[in-house]
Protein backbone atom coordinates (compact mmCIF):
# COMPACT_ATOMS: atom_id res chain seq x y z
CA UNK A 1 0.00 0.00 0.00
CA UNK A 2 1.12 3.60 -0.71
CA UNK A 3 2.47 5.51 2.17
CA UNK A 4 0.47 8.74 2.47
CA UNK A 5 1.89 11.39 4.78
CA UNK A 6 -0.06 14.29 5.58
CA UNK A 7 1.23 17.58 6.49
CA UNK A 8 -0.69 20.81 8.66
CA UNK A 9 0.98 23.99 6.53
CA UNK A 10 0.58 25.86 8.91
CA UNK A 11 -0.20 29.60 7.55
CA UNK A 12 0.07 33.04 9.44
CA UNK A 13 -2.05 36.35 8.13
CA UNK A 14 -2.44 34.12 5.32
CA UNK A 15 0.95 33.94 4.45
CA UNK A 16 2.68 30.03 4.99
CA UNK A 17 5.21 29.77 7.63
CA UNK A 18 9.11 28.59 7.47
CA UNK A 19 7.78 25.42 9.51
CA UNK A 20 5.29 24.38 6.71
CA UNK A 21 7.99 23.98 4.59
CA UNK A 22 10.37 21.83 7.09
CA UNK A 23 7.30 19.77 8.34
CA UNK A 24 6.73 18.89 4.32
CA UNK A 25 10.52 17.82 3.79
CA UNK A 26 10.25 15.33 6.88
CA UNK A 27 7.09 14.31 5.33
CA UNK A 28 8.57 13.87 2.10
CA UNK A 29 11.46 11.95 3.91
CA UNK A 30 8.90 9.83 5.80
CA UNK A 31 6.67 8.92 2.53
CA UNK A 32 9.77 7.81 0.63
CA UNK A 33 10.11 8.74 -3.12
CA UNK A 34 7.08 6.21 -3.98
CA UNK A 35 4.94 7.72 -1.00
CA UNK A 36 2.49 10.76 -1.13
CA UNK A 37 2.28 13.62 0.84
CA UNK A 38 -0.54 15.85 1.45
CA UNK A 39 -1.15 18.92 2.40
CA UNK A 40 -4.12 20.74 4.49
CA UNK A 41 -4.26 24.27 3.79
CA UNK A 42 -6.67 26.47 5.66
CA UNK A 43 -7.91 29.74 4.93
CA UNK A 44 -4.80 30.64 2.30
CA UNK A 45 -4.86 31.56 -1.04
CA UNK A 46 -4.28 30.24 -4.46
CA UNK A 47 -0.49 31.72 -4.21
CA UNK A 48 0.32 29.62 -1.01
CA UNK A 49 -1.54 26.49 -2.49
CA UNK A 50 0.91 26.25 -5.76
CA UNK A 51 3.98 27.07 -3.36
CA UNK A 52 3.45 23.98 -1.66
CA UNK A 53 2.72 21.69 -4.48
CA UNK A 54 5.70 23.46 -6.05
CA UNK A 55 7.74 22.22 -2.98
CA UNK A 56 7.51 18.41 -2.82
CA UNK A 57 3.07 18.28 -1.70
CA UNK A 58 2.00 16.02 -4.35
CA UNK A 59 -1.73 17.12 -3.08
CA UNK A 60 -2.37 20.05 -1.39
CA UNK A 61 -6.00 19.88 0.38
CA UNK A 62 -7.58 23.57 0.16
CA UNK A 63 -10.23 24.20 3.08
CA UNK A 64 -11.60 27.73 1.95
CA UNK A 65 -14.36 28.62 4.80
CA UNK A 66 -15.17 32.05 6.09
CA UNK A 67 -14.94 30.01 9.45
CA UNK A 68 -10.97 29.53 8.94
CA UNK A 69 -10.55 33.59 8.43
CA UNK A 70 -9.11 33.80 12.25
CA UNK A 71 -7.59 30.73 14.11
CA UNK A 72 -9.85 28.55 16.37
CA UNK A 73 -8.63 25.33 17.93
CA UNK A 74 -12.60 23.31 16.88
CA UNK A 75 -12.25 24.88 13.09
CA UNK A 76 -9.03 24.06 12.10
CA UNK A 77 -9.24 20.34 13.71
CA UNK A 78 -12.15 19.72 12.30
CA UNK A 79 -11.08 20.67 8.60
CA UNK A 80 -7.43 18.41 9.57
CA UNK A 81 -9.72 15.75 10.66
CA UNK A 82 -11.62 15.96 6.98
CA UNK A 83 -8.15 15.13 5.53
CA UNK A 84 -7.61 12.64 7.27
CA UNK A 85 -10.54 10.77 7.57
CA UNK A 86 -10.51 10.60 3.64
CA UNK A 87 -6.51 9.78 3.03
CA UNK A 88 -5.96 7.45 6.49
CA UNK A 89 -2.49 8.46 6.21
CA UNK A 90 0.24 7.18 8.12
CA UNK A 91 0.97 10.24 9.83
CA UNK A 92 -0.03 13.59 10.21
CA UNK A 93 3.03 15.97 10.81
CA UNK A 94 2.44 19.61 12.43
CA UNK A 95 4.76 22.67 13.67
CA UNK A 96 5.21 22.66 17.08
CA UNK A 97 4.29 26.15 17.19
CA UNK A 98 1.06 26.94 19.89
CA UNK A 99 -1.53 25.97 17.24
CA UNK A 100 0.27 23.08 16.34
CA UNK A 101 0.75 21.92 20.29
CA UNK A 102 -2.65 22.51 20.67
CA UNK A 103 -4.35 20.37 17.52
CA UNK A 104 -1.81 17.48 17.85
CA UNK A 105 -2.89 16.05 20.81
CA UNK A 106 -6.87 16.31 20.34
CA UNK A 107 -6.02 14.98 16.94
CA UNK A 108 -4.43 11.79 18.28
CA UNK A 109 -6.58 11.59 20.75
CA UNK A 110 -9.30 11.88 18.04
CA UNK A 111 -7.74 9.21 16.01
CA UNK A 112 -6.44 6.42 18.36
CA UNK A 113 -2.98 8.04 16.95
CA UNK A 114 0.41 7.47 18.92
CA UNK A 115 1.55 11.18 19.48
CA UNK A 116 5.54 12.27 19.70
CA UNK A 117 5.81 16.34 20.22
CA UNK A 118 8.85 18.74 19.42
CA UNK A 119 10.42 16.90 17.40
CA UNK A 120 14.24 17.81 16.18
CA UNK A 121 15.09 14.94 13.83
CA UNK A 122 13.66 12.51 11.54
CA UNK A 123 15.08 9.18 10.43
CA UNK A 124 13.41 7.23 7.54
CA UNK A 125 12.29 3.99 8.17
CA UNK A 126 15.45 1.61 6.57
CA UNK A 127 16.37 -1.91 6.64
CA UNK A 128 13.18 -3.09 7.63
CA UNK A 129 13.01 -1.18 10.82
CA UNK A 130 10.80 1.91 11.81
CA UNK A 131 11.25 5.71 11.10
CA UNK A 132 12.84 7.18 14.53
CA UNK A 133 11.92 10.57 15.82
CA UNK A 134 14.40 12.33 18.19
CA UNK A 135 13.00 14.83 20.61
CA UNK A 136 15.33 16.87 23.37
CA UNK A 137 14.76 15.74 26.93
CA UNK A 138 15.43 17.87 30.09
CA UNK A 139 15.47 20.98 28.81
CA UNK A 140 17.58 20.38 26.17
CA UNK A 141 20.70 18.14 28.05
CA UNK A 142 19.46 15.12 26.47
CA UNK A 143 17.69 13.65 23.22
CA UNK A 144 15.69 10.60 23.24
CA UNK A 145 14.97 8.57 19.95
CA UNK A 146 11.51 7.08 20.20
CA UNK A 147 9.52 5.10 17.74
CA UNK A 148 5.58 4.41 17.34
CA UNK A 149 4.74 0.88 18.71
CA UNK A 150 2.86 -0.94 14.86
CA UNK A 151 -0.19 -0.81 13.98
CA UNK A 152 -1.20 2.96 14.77
CA UNK A 153 -0.89 6.13 13.09
CA UNK A 154 1.35 8.92 13.95
CA UNK A 155 0.75 12.16 14.95
CA UNK A 156 3.91 14.32 15.11
CA UNK A 157 4.94 17.82 15.51
CA UNK A 158 8.17 19.24 14.03
CA UNK A 159 10.23 21.84 16.59
CA UNK A 160 10.79 24.89 13.84
CA UNK A 161 14.18 25.86 12.76
CA UNK A 162 15.76 22.35 13.00
CA UNK A 163 15.08 21.20 9.65
CA UNK A 164 16.21 21.88 6.55
CA UNK A 165 12.67 23.28 4.63
CA UNK A 166 11.85 21.70 1.11
CA UNK A 167 13.10 22.50 -1.60
CA UNK A 168 11.75 23.14 -5.11
CA UNK A 169 10.38 20.25 -6.73
CA UNK A 170 10.79 18.64 -10.26
CA UNK A 171 7.14 17.46 -9.91
CA UNK A 172 4.56 19.90 -9.36
CA UNK A 173 1.25 18.55 -7.37
CA UNK A 174 -2.23 19.43 -7.61
CA UNK A 175 -4.79 21.30 -5.55
CA UNK A 176 -7.89 20.26 -4.57
CA UNK A 177 -10.39 21.45 -2.28
CA UNK A 178 -11.29 19.93 0.92
CA UNK A 179 -14.70 19.90 2.27
CA UNK A 180 -15.60 19.56 6.20
CA UNK A 181 -18.00 20.62 8.17
CA UNK A 182 -17.92 23.54 10.59
CA UNK A 183 -18.18 22.52 14.16
CA UNK A 184 -20.47 24.21 16.87
CA UNK A 185 -17.66 26.90 18.34
CA UNK A 186 -16.47 26.28 22.15
CA UNK A 187 -14.34 29.46 21.96
CA UNK A 188 -14.76 33.13 20.42
CA UNK A 189 -11.68 34.85 18.77
CA UNK A 190 -12.33 38.85 20.22
CA UNK A 191 -9.97 40.42 19.19
CA UNK A 192 -5.98 39.99 18.35
CA UNK A 193 -3.18 41.59 20.39
CA UNK A 194 0.07 41.84 18.00
CA UNK A 195 2.79 42.47 20.67
CA UNK A 196 5.75 42.32 18.31
CA UNK A 197 4.63 44.18 15.35
CA UNK A 198 7.10 44.12 12.37
CA UNK A 199 9.47 41.69 14.03
CA UNK A 200 10.59 38.40 12.80
CA UNK A 201 8.94 35.90 14.13
CA UNK A 202 11.35 34.76 17.24
CA UNK A 203 10.71 30.92 16.72
CA UNK A 204 11.56 30.80 13.15
CA UNK A 205 14.37 33.90 13.19
CA UNK A 206 17.68 32.78 11.78
CA UNK A 207 19.51 35.01 14.30
CA UNK A 208 18.40 36.10 17.86
CA UNK A 209 20.04 38.86 19.57
CA UNK A 210 18.59 38.99 23.63
CA UNK A 211 18.66 40.70 26.31
CA UNK A 212 18.77 40.22 30.14
CA UNK A 213 18.83 41.77 33.14
CA UNK A 214 21.92 42.87 32.44
CA UNK A 215 20.60 45.42 30.20
CA UNK A 216 18.45 47.44 32.95
CA UNK A 217 15.89 48.91 31.31
CA UNK A 218 13.12 48.98 28.43
CA UNK A 219 15.43 52.17 26.79
CA UNK A 220 18.65 49.35 27.14
CA UNK A 221 16.88 47.73 24.81
CA UNK A 222 17.30 50.03 21.96
CA UNK A 223 20.81 48.93 21.16
CA UNK A 224 19.84 45.55 20.91
CA UNK A 225 17.02 46.21 18.33
CA UNK A 226 19.60 48.10 16.16
CA UNK A 227 21.57 45.38 16.57
CA UNK A 228 19.11 42.76 15.56
CA UNK A 229 18.00 44.86 12.73
CA UNK A 230 21.81 45.40 11.22
CA UNK A 231 21.37 41.53 11.33
CA UNK A 232 17.95 40.89 9.77
CA UNK A 233 17.20 39.09 13.23
CA UNK A 234 14.73 39.36 16.05
CA UNK A 235 15.05 40.51 19.59
CA UNK A 236 14.53 38.27 22.19
CA UNK A 237 14.55 38.19 26.34
CA UNK A 238 15.42 36.14 29.64
CA UNK A 239 12.54 36.14 31.98
CA UNK A 240 14.30 38.70 34.65
CA UNK A 241 14.05 40.94 31.87
CA UNK A 242 10.21 40.43 31.15
CA UNK A 243 9.61 40.29 34.80
CA UNK A 244 11.36 43.38 35.31
CA UNK A 245 9.21 44.80 33.28
CA UNK A 246 12.22 46.14 30.10
CA UNK A 247 9.97 44.21 27.62
CA UNK A 248 7.45 42.25 26.65
CA UNK A 249 6.57 38.23 27.99
CA UNK A 250 6.09 37.99 24.07
CA UNK A 251 9.85 37.70 23.82
CA UNK A 252 10.74 35.46 26.64
CA UNK A 253 12.96 32.60 25.73
CA UNK A 254 13.35 29.78 28.06
CA UNK A 255 11.50 26.86 29.84
CA UNK A 256 8.62 28.60 29.91
CA UNK A 257 8.78 30.56 27.17
CA UNK A 258 9.93 30.20 23.88
CA UNK A 259 12.19 27.50 22.35
CA UNK A 260 14.95 29.36 19.23
CA UNK A 261 17.23 27.60 17.76
CA UNK A 262 18.63 29.89 15.38
CA UNK A 263 21.62 30.30 13.18
CA UNK A 264 23.24 33.00 15.52
CA UNK A 265 21.98 33.55 19.09
CA UNK A 266 23.69 36.85 20.96
CA UNK A 267 22.68 36.97 24.60
CA UNK A 268 23.76 40.35 26.26
CA UNK A 269 23.59 40.05 29.71
CA UNK A 270 22.07 37.31 30.23
CA UNK A 271 23.80 35.28 33.16
CA UNK A 272 22.83 31.80 31.47
CA UNK A 273 20.45 29.85 33.97
CA UNK A 274 19.64 26.84 33.41
CA UNK A 275 15.62 27.40 32.56
CA UNK A 276 17.70 30.22 30.03
CA UNK A 277 19.61 28.00 28.30
CA UNK A 278 16.29 25.25 27.60
CA UNK A 279 15.32 27.93 25.40
CA UNK A 280 18.09 28.37 23.30
CA UNK A 281 20.93 25.58 23.80
CA UNK A 282 20.06 24.06 20.44
CA UNK A 283 21.34 27.35 18.71
CA UNK A 284 23.53 27.22 16.37
CA UNK A 285 26.14 29.70 17.10
CA UNK A 286 26.23 31.06 20.35
CA UNK A 287 27.48 34.18 21.27
CA UNK A 288 27.80 35.79 25.09
CA UNK A 289 28.16 39.27 25.73
CA UNK A 290 28.63 39.37 29.51
CA UNK A 291 30.31 41.29 32.13
CA UNK A 292 31.07 38.66 34.52
CA UNK A 293 33.77 36.65 32.90
CA UNK A 294 32.50 33.43 35.50
CA UNK A 295 28.75 33.94 34.09
CA UNK A 296 27.42 30.62 33.04
CA UNK A 297 26.02 31.60 29.78
CA UNK A 298 30.18 31.21 28.59
CA UNK A 299 30.02 27.93 29.37
CA UNK A 300 27.51 26.87 26.52
CA UNK A 301 28.81 29.88 24.08
CA UNK A 302 30.75 28.96 21.21
CA UNK A 303 32.47 32.87 21.13
CA UNK A 304 32.68 34.77 24.61
CA UNK A 305 33.31 38.36 24.69
CA UNK A 306 33.78 39.55 28.49
CA UNK A 307 32.51 43.44 28.59
CA UNK A 308 30.20 45.82 28.76
CA UNK A 309 27.08 45.08 26.67
CA UNK A 310 26.05 48.91 25.89
CA UNK A 311 30.00 49.64 24.56
CA UNK A 312 30.11 45.97 22.64
CA UNK A 313 26.60 46.55 20.90
CA UNK A 314 26.93 49.49 19.27
CA UNK A 315 30.40 48.54 18.13
CA UNK A 316 29.25 45.16 16.77
CA UNK A 317 26.24 47.26 15.34
CA UNK A 318 28.55 49.82 13.33
CA UNK A 319 30.71 47.02 12.42
CA UNK A 320 27.59 45.04 10.74
CA UNK A 321 26.69 48.02 9.33
CA UNK A 322 29.46 48.73 7.31
CA UNK A 323 29.09 44.84 5.71
CA UNK A 324 25.85 45.31 4.02
CA UNK A 325 25.77 45.82 0.71
P1 LIG B 1 20.63 37.53 35.80
O1 LIG B 1 20.79 36.12 36.22
O2 LIG B 1 20.45 38.55 36.85
O3 LIG B 1 21.92 37.90 34.93
C1 LIG B 1 22.21 39.18 34.46
C2 LIG B 1 23.58 39.10 33.83
O4 LIG B 1 23.87 40.33 33.21
C3 LIG B 1 24.71 38.81 34.80
O5 LIG B 1 25.42 37.66 34.37
C4 LIG B 1 25.59 40.06 34.75
O6 LIG B 1 26.95 39.77 34.87
C5 LIG B 1 25.27 40.59 33.37
N1 LIG B 1 25.43 42.03 33.21
C6 LIG B 1 24.96 43.02 34.02
N2 LIG B 1 25.26 44.24 33.49
C7 LIG B 1 25.93 44.01 32.33
C8 LIG B 1 26.47 44.83 31.34
N3 LIG B 1 26.39 46.16 31.42
N4 LIG B 1 27.09 44.26 30.30
C9 LIG B 1 27.19 42.91 30.19
N5 LIG B 1 26.68 42.08 31.11
C10 LIG B 1 26.04 42.61 32.15
N6 LIG B 1 14.46 32.40 32.76
C11 LIG B 1 14.44 32.59 31.44
O7 LIG B 1 15.24 33.34 30.88
N7 LIG B 1 13.48 31.95 30.68
C12 LIG B 1 12.57 31.12 31.20
O8 LIG B 1 11.74 30.61 30.47
C13 LIG B 1 12.59 30.89 32.61
N8 LIG B 1 11.72 30.04 33.17
C14 LIG B 1 11.82 29.81 34.51
C15 LIG B 1 10.98 28.85 35.10
C16 LIG B 1 11.09 28.57 36.44
C17 LIG B 1 10.19 27.54 37.04
C18 LIG B 1 12.03 29.26 37.24
C19 LIG B 1 12.17 28.96 38.70
C20 LIG B 1 12.87 30.21 36.67
C21 LIG B 1 12.77 30.50 35.31
N9 LIG B 1 13.58 31.44 34.71
C22 LIG B 1 13.56 31.59 33.36
C23 LIG B 1 14.46 32.35 35.51
C24 LIG B 1 15.89 31.92 35.54
O9 LIG B 1 16.09 31.03 36.64
C25 LIG B 1 16.82 33.13 35.78
O10 LIG B 1 16.41 33.82 36.93
C26 LIG B 1 16.80 34.12 34.60
O11 LIG B 1 17.04 33.44 33.40
C27 LIG B 1 17.91 35.15 34.81
O12 LIG B 1 17.84 36.09 33.80
P2 LIG B 1 19.12 36.95 33.43
O13 LIG B 1 20.21 36.06 33.01
O14 LIG B 1 18.66 37.99 32.49
O15 LIG B 1 19.44 37.71 34.80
Amino acid sequence: MTKKILVYAECRDGRLRRVAFEALAAARLLAGEDGEVHAVLAGAGPAEAEALAARGADVVHAADDPALAVYTPEVYAAALSAAFCSLKPQALLLGHTAAGRELAPRLAAAFGAGHIADVTAVQAAHDGGEAVFTRPLYAGKAYERRRFAPGVPWVVTIRPNNMPPASPSEKQGTVQALAFEVPPLYTSVRSIVRRTSGQIDLAEADIVVSGGRGVRSAAGFEPLQQLAEALGGAVGASRAACDAGYCDYALQIGQTGKTVTPQLYIACGISGAIQHLAGMSGSRTIVAINKDPDAPIFGVADYGIVGDLFEVVPLLTSEFRKQRP
